[in-house]
């Protein structure tokens, strides 16, 4: 996919002028929530309701609502650590037609899910994002697609308001960035984004207690889980034009057994795509409604942010998604028609 952005000064200074005049300010990041998504939206909710330069002394503070849009509505219990969660407000909460609303890391308007008729009704609607795929949905579109998270957009707001990065700031900036740049392991990983995590930890933050929260803790049952997702795994050498194709399936009914919530099968992509003779990793989550929350990840050959735009979904070119009806089977047959033949192969 073809890059996007960076968003211009005119933008930003838009942006920041709307933000300081609003007397209400309504944040949303995308459903399922990530460390990106809900670690920028709580730093800039902690950044809004500190004193800012450019908001006229004297005024009241202005109101500040965050929140996503699952039903029923769950803080994934790896981000609960972030300062801020006990912030958010459910999405029945939600204010209906929003002065100002603000979106984080939505690729479009549907990755709001049921805040997405806010977002239509908004006066003046901010969409901070960096995915290529983002479809412009904004009144303001402050997307860039080279920022390695949506958290380095968001700290860049933070600057442009004139609020200091205090700790609680800097820990949900930081697990914005560990989280989607895997670590610092992806290619995403400039010299900008250390210095970046260099200024977030400088504040004091400690890296130990963020990586812990979000990778080292588990319930027990997920062990077993892993144990039987990965034992079914299939290893498709020819497919993606022969670049090959590693998958597996995340039901219900493995979660059910063990009384894992859905999110523990976000992480299971992360062993599934090791496996060195598949370019493609694809891991069909069911979640509680039984739909497939898709997630396909390429080591290079495969554009899947292209498969996954075509399929309804989006993302970046090596790390993306969908949602599915139907068999599993079916999900997958599409998906191998949108990945053959590989990028490099394509005119
Ligand atoms: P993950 O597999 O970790 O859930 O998501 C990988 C990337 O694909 C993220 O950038 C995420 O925002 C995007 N993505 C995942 N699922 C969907 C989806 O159903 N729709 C869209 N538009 N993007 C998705
Ligand atoms: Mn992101």
């Amino acid at each position: 996919m073809t890059g996007v952005g960076p968003p211009s000064d005119a933008e930003w200074g838009r942006a920041v002028k709307a933000l300081n005049q609003a007397g209400e300010i309504c944040l949303a990041c995308h459903v399922r929530p990530d460390g990106d998504a809900l670690g920028s939206m709580l730093a800039v909710t902690h950044a809004l309701r500190a004193p800012r330069p450019g908001v006229r002394p004297g005024a009241a503070p202005a109101r500040v609502v965050a929140s996503f849009g699952d039903r029923p509505f769950e803080i994934p219990r790896i981000l609960r650590f972030l300062p801020g969660a006990g912030l958010l407000s459910p999405p029945d909460a939600f204010p209906a037609r929003p002065q100002v609303m603000v979106t984080f890391d939505a690729a479009s308007i549907d990755r709001l899910g049921i805040l997405e008729a806010s977002a239509q009704a908004a006066e003046e609607l901010i969409v901070l994002d960096h995915h290529a795929s983002n479809t412009g949905f904004g009144t303001v579109n402050l997307v860039g697609s080279r920022a390695a998270a949506t958290a380095v957009l968001a700290g860049e707001l933070i600057d442009r308001l004139g609020v200091e990065i205090t700790r609680d700031i800097a820990l949900g900036l930081y697990a914005g960035l560990v989280t989607d740049t895997g670590s610092f392991r992806y290619s995403t990983t400039s010299p900008g984004v250390h210095e970046y995590a260099a200024r977030l930890l400088e504040t004091g933050i400690d890296p130990g207690v963020v990586a812990h929260e979000l990778w080292d803790r588990t319930p027990f049952g997920f062990l077993g889980l892993l144990s039987a997702v990965l034992g079914r795994a299939h290893l498709e050498r020819d497919a993606v034009a022969g670049r090959g194709l590693v998958w597996t399936t995340v039901t219900r009914a493995d979660r059910a057994t063990r009384q894992l919530p859905f999110e523990v099968a976000e992480s299971v992509i992360d062993v599934v795509r090791r496996a060195d003779e598949a370019d493609v990793a694809v891991v069909l989550k069911e979640d509680d409604d039984g739909n497939w929350q898709v997630s396909v990840r390429s080591k290079g050959a495969a554009d899947v942010g292209r498969a996954c735009v075509a399929l309804g979904g989006g993302g970046h070119a090596l790390a993306a998604g969908f949602t599915a009806h139907g068999p599993a089977a079916d999900v997958l047959a599409a998906l191998r028609r949108e990945l053959a033949p590989a990028r490099d192969q394509q005119p």
